[in-house]
């Protein structure tokens, strides 16, 4: 057998499954170019956690950058090892932050899980995405009528419903508490009935919220808080009514319904800024504003939505960068707090010194820094599911690192995260609690005399 025969797993020509260009930090780059980047200086094993835990070179950034580019030159030999270092990846970024050469990595792994055999094709997740896509009222029928099954002890049924693993939402099951919680209202009903949130009787407005789905279908609490945040401190504002982002989409590999989600949105937002002019797109789930912020990649080979798609991105803001510290000031004992940083926070938009200056200043000298706080929780949307092992470890790690500190309260400002360290604190340091950003410094500024 030839050592370079053609190598059947990988066809980037195909445009529904790949990208044609990736948008990295030295210029925009075809995906071989982005991945031979790559000089093989082995920094980025340093950050790598599946690396760290295993000490596996085919599971580090450096391994996975090697298999991409062995994928598209046809020298993978053993394709169920390209498709465990592929499948592995946490998506969380760090390898890029270390790395001089500034390498894509996240989107490089997936390029490579995109370029295997029926990937994204599950039939469950293509009638959820389609249903969420062109049928949003059912879809939200079908999620609620799972919730309520669990809420009635029927956690099984809900679980065949096919909903949670399409969501990644098979850290629920781990996470009992968090789903005690699941609401049968969700965030766009609550804001579309909402008077104050509409575009109606308006001449301008200095944000639009937008409702990512964790905040959206699972922790209402979330967009609320968020929406207090942004009229106390930004002023006028209304509720997008956006779509999904499309990151599910994307990373289940149908790049296809990622760009209907994308353009569904820059429409709204087209619409809103004929309006209003200028205004920040503010989105509570770093993944999601990460994913926004990026979606210009989502069309480089289409003249009319590129510009459009860069206009939407450069509107987005994090909601943990849209409150300076200098509007808040300390009401009250916060009991002993610290930050983690979420991976599309601090390595997808390098979001690290805004939320902690908010934070510093609300919890004082209750304030701790966590030890390793840009370490993953291992949470990575449905990673802890299909990856049990190593989304275990990971956590472990990270809950050790609260300990480390006593930390009662660790705020995030990812969805994800905040079920994934629940689950953790719940199991083995119960005495802290993961709330979400928005949560925190809603919570702490209540009665501040802006209000
Ligand atoms: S990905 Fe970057 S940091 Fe890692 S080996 Fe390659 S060049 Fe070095
Ligand atoms: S994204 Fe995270 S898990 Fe994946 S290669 Fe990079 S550092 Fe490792």
């Amino acid at each position: 057998m030839s050592k370079y025969e053609i190598n059947e797993l990988y066809d980037h020509t195909q445009g529904a499954f790949h990208l044609k260009n990736l948008l990295t930090d030295l210029g925009e780059r075809s995906v071989y170019d982005a991945a031979a980047q790559c000089n093989r200086c082995g920094y980025c094993e340093t950050v790598c956690p599946t690396y760290m835990l295993t000490g596996r070179e085919t599971i580090s950034a450096r391994g996975r950058n090697q298999f991409l580019r062995m994928l598209i030159e046809g020298r993978v030999r053993d394709a169920e090892i390209a498709v465990e270092s592929f499948g592995t990846c946490l998506l969380c970024g760090a390898c890029s932050s270390a790395c001089y050469a500034k390498v894509p990595t996240p989107d490089l792994v997936l390029e490579g899980r995109r370029s295997r055999d029926g990937y994204g094709r599950n039939f469950m997740a293509g009638v959820a995405v389609n249903l969420l896509l062109n049928n949003r009222a059912f879809f939200e029928f079908w999620l609620k009528a799972a919730f309520l099954l669990k809420k009635l002890g029927f956690a099984r049924l809900a679980g065949l419903a096919g909903l949670y693993d399409f969501l990644g939402l098979p850290a629920l099951n781990a996470a009992q508490g968090a789903l005690e919680s699941a609401p049968l209202k969700f965030l766009r009903d609550i804001f579309n009935e909402d008077q104050a949130l509409s575009p109606k009787g308006k001449k301008t407005i200095s944000w639009a919220y937008f409702a990512p789905c964790g905040p959206n279908y699972i922790f209402p609490e979330v967009g609320l808080a968020s929406v207090a945040l942004l009229k106390r401190f930004r002023g006028e504002g209304v509720f997008a009514d956006n779509f999904c982002c499309g990151l599910i989409a994307y990373n289940y590999g149908r790049i296809t319904e990622a760009r209907e989600f994308a353009k569904k949105n820059i429409l709204r937002f087209e619409e809103l800024k004929t309006a209003f002019g200028d205004f920040d797109v503010a989105a509570d789930c770093s993944s999601c504003a990460a994913f926004m912020k990026a979606y210009e990649q989502l069309f480089t080979d289409d003249e009319n939505w590129r510009p459009r798609a860069a206009a939407f991105a450069g509107a987005v803001k994090d909601i943990l960068e849209v409150i300076d510290a200098e509007q808040v000031t300390r009401r009250g004992a916060a009991g002993r707090t610290t930050y983690h940083d979420s991976c599309r926070a601090c390595h997808g938009q390098d979001i690290r010194k805004e939320p902690r200056a908010v934070i510093k200043k609300l919890a004082g000298e209750d304030f701790a820094e966590l030890p390793e706080s840009d370490w993953c929780c291992g949470g990575a949307g449905a990673y802890a599911f299909t990856q049990p092992a190593l989304s275990r470890g990971v956590l472990d790690r990270k809950i050790r690192n609260i300990a480390s500190i006593r930390a009662g309260t660790v705020v995030v400002g990812a969805t994800s995260c905040l079920l994934q360290i629940n689950a953790g604190l719940k199991e083995k340091y119960p005495s802290a609690k993961a709330v979400h950003f928005s949560v925190f410094v809603d919570g702490m500024t209540k009665n501040d005399n802006r209000v």
